[in-house]
């Protein structure tokens, strides 16, 4: 399950700022997940307590957050919002866009019990 591994991977980043910061405990991961990421929110919740077995995170409450898909558009520069699969320009009607949000995956923040 590739969710697993991701949600491993976060659990490892938030391992390591709670150690930095010398806490006893994880309470609250916020994600953000761009709907182009590859990554099933509800199916990284469902893989969330198996990442997070036997560790400080173990009690954290994980908050995921959608964020929007943004597209520029290379004829006219201007920068809107999209949908999944119709990353049009809404100016001028071109195809011709890049995306610069909606295919990452990012951690927003983490509370600690210190
Ligand atoms: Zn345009």
């Amino acid at each position: 399950m590739h969710e697993l591994s991701v949600c491993q991977s976060i659990i490892s980043q938030v391992l390591e700022v709670a150690k930095q910061n010398k806490a006893k405990s994880v309470f609250k991961i916020s994600l953000q997940i761009g709907p182009l990421s590859g990554v099933e929110a509800s199916l990284l919740e469902a893989a969330f307590p198996i990442a997070c077995a036997g560790t400080i995170a173990e009690n954290a409450k994980l908050e995921t957050e959608l964020l929007p898909i943004k597209v520029r558009c290379q004829i006219c520069g201007n920068e809107n919002e999209a949908k999944i699969n119709h990353l049009l320009c809404s100016a001028c009607n071109s195809w011709q866009t890049e995306l610069i949000s909606g295919d990452e995956m990012l951690l927003r923040s983490i509370e600690l019990d210190k």
